[in-house]
């Protein structure tokens, strides 16, 4: 372009340039979202709305809720306030709070919209933008699709060898067949893995909600880290569903810094003190939560230690809670909490919770593959249990051994319950080395960390 000649002075038009590349990057600060976008997944937002339906139904049954109708309204209207400026938010999502009486510091969100805070959270917020905090927070891991996003990043790193009921033969989608799994797995596999990646998206977004709401947008991350110094014991199952992102306060500060010049009005904290003098006014809730339903003859048994223990196995090792014991049978070995083996309806000793490991030997002779040998084991399995039932089958590699990743559901030798199982079965020379996580169903999730450490510590002898 000839800048020397033309129509117009060409000062004005270098000018109107200028002004305009100035212009732009600020304009785009101020107003544009942050670079937040939900990461790949095989869901559509339709079916994290139905998962998250679904998990609701049944947390709504088994976790104590408060209807307290005041206190309900609260949440819901200043939850929908807030997801109001929540980027990436779906027609789709259902938007419901509830609050659950428990006295731990914790909230959780399910797939679609369902945000669950405990009573303990109203406690311990001091103002309503702390509270609006969690919310916001919550609320990024509804919208960055954290729970499918994470159960699409497992299917693919399992190789892609997704073998959805191949033994019953029923096949459906993906999303009903991990629906069927209920809190078992569903709780475990789409919540609590939230990765300290998940983590930080969920501050961006929470962050970033609070600012456009007009919160202080610094009260998100400040309050966990309060909630982490004043109330350590009651805040463990929340850093455990949401694991503490490495220099969290200064990343968020970084990123306020970048949505532009601050815009925190003056908040009118009147309804929230009042909301948590009703809260506190309230029956205490019970002591413990998530203490494990059984029926009067069965005590739950003791959480699990956070200290482990080393077995030493002919064939293998690995590591299990220290307050468990380990009981060797001939060609198996039984790991469980106090109270773990119970007795069965027909007087038989059955395991309710823990790990089992055994050895099998297919019957086909040497030419064995691990998938057919692990069809035959669990029909010999289903022997002893008629109601068992594989719900999902997929490849895996156990540190370097190709494995095979079998999830159950089953009937818990507790009376009128159901149980998750979770098969993980390895070839070792001729015969299938079968390892057994077993828990209520559910309860599987609270056992469901234990578990992985367990299965992650597995070292195969040569
Ligand atoms: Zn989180």
């Amino acid at each position: 372009m000839n800048l020397g000649t033309g129509r117009n002075a060409p000062g004005k038009t270098f000018a109107a340039i200028f002004v305009a590349f100035l212009l732009l990057p600020l304009a785009a600060g101020a107003d544009n979202k942050p670079d937040l976008k939900p990461g790949y997944n095989f869901y559509s937002p339709r079916e994290d709305a139905e998962l998250g339906q679904e998990y609701s139904a049944q947390v709504n049954k088994q976790l104590p809720l408060l209807d307290d109708a005041a206190a309900l309204n609260y949440l819901n209207e200043l939850g929908k306030r807030l997801v109001a400026f929540a980027p990436d938010n779906q027609p789709e999502y259902a938007w419901k709070f509830r609050i659950v009486n428990s006295p731990e510091i914790n909230a959780f969100a399910l797939p679609g919209g369902y945000i669950y805070v405990n009573r303990g959270v109203f406690d311990a917020a001091e103002n309503e933008a702390q509270l609006a905090g969690v919310i916001a927070h919550e609320s990024g891991h509804v919208v960055m699709r954290h729970g499918t996003h994470i159960a699409s990043q497992t299917l693919l790193a399992q190789g892609g060898l997704v073998i959805i009921d191949s033994i019953l033969g029923q096949r459906g989608n993906i999303a009903s067949q991990l629906a069927q799994l209920g809190l078992g797995l569903g709780v475990d596999s789409l919540l609590l893995k939230n990765s300290r990646s998940a983590e930080t998206q969920a501050d961006e977004v929470g962050a970033y909600i609070l600012y456009q709401a007009g919160y202080d947008p610094h009260a998100m991350a400040q309050f966990f880290q309060i909630i982490a110094r004043k109330y350590p014991q009651r805040t463990l199952q929340f850093f455990s569903d949401h694991p503490n992102p490495e220099n969290r306060v200064q990343d968020v500060d970084q990123e306020i810094a970048q949505l532009g010049p601050p815009r925190t009005r003056a908040i009118d904290d009147a309804e929230f003190e009042g909301i948590k003098q009703t809260l506190a006014s309230l029956t205490p809730p019970p002591e413990r939560k998530g203490t494990p339903k059984v029926d009067a003859g069965n005590r739950p048994p003791p959480p699990p230690s956070e200290n482990l223990a080393r077995f030493d196995g002919k064939i293998f090792t690995l590591e299990y809670p220290d307050n468990w014991q380990a009981q060797r049978g001939e060609d198996n070995v039984a790991l469980f909490p106090p109270g773990g083996m119970v007795t069965g309806s027909e007087g038989e000793t059955a395991q309710a919770y823990g790990m089992s490991v055994s050895l099998y030997e297919p019957e086909q002779g040497k030419n064995w593959g691990l998938i057919d040998a692990t069809q035959e084991l669990l029909e010999s399995m289903r022997q002893s249990n008629p109601q068992l039932h594989v719900l999902q089958q997929t490849g895996m590699n156990l540190h370097g051994n190709p494995a095979v990743s079998t999830l159950l559901q089953n009937d818990s030798p507790l009376q009128g319950q159901r149980e998750t199982d979770h098969l993980v079965t390895v070839r070792r020379r001729d015969t299938v080395l079968a390892f057994i996580f077993i828990a209520p169903a559910g309860t599987f999730k609270f056992y469901a960390p234990t578990f992985d450490r367990m299965l992650q510590s597995i070292d195969l002898a040569r």
